[in-house]
């Protein structure tokens, strides 16, 4: 599995890191900060899940390999 995040819809919130913190870290981007996915990841899949659902902007999506 593969996890993405658009990076132009990204606010930052930090949701995804909170829930997901081995597979999500901040990046700082210029003045602000995005979400970046860690490879591979850390986490289970029903917590990744968790992350995805809980974006306030549905920056995430999952990519099987
Ligand atoms: Fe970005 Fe969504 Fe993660 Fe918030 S929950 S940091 S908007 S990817």
């Amino acid at each position: 599995m593969k996890i993405k995040v658009d990076q132009s819809k990204c606010i930052g919130c930090g949701a995804c890191v909170s829930i997901a913190s081995k597979s999500f870290k901040l990046k700082e981007v210029g003045d602000r900060y995005k979400s970046q996915p860690i490879e591979p990841v850390g986490d289970d899949i029903k917590t990744i899940k968790g992350a995805v659902n809980c974006c306030p902007v549905k920056a995430i999506s999952l990519e099987d390999l």
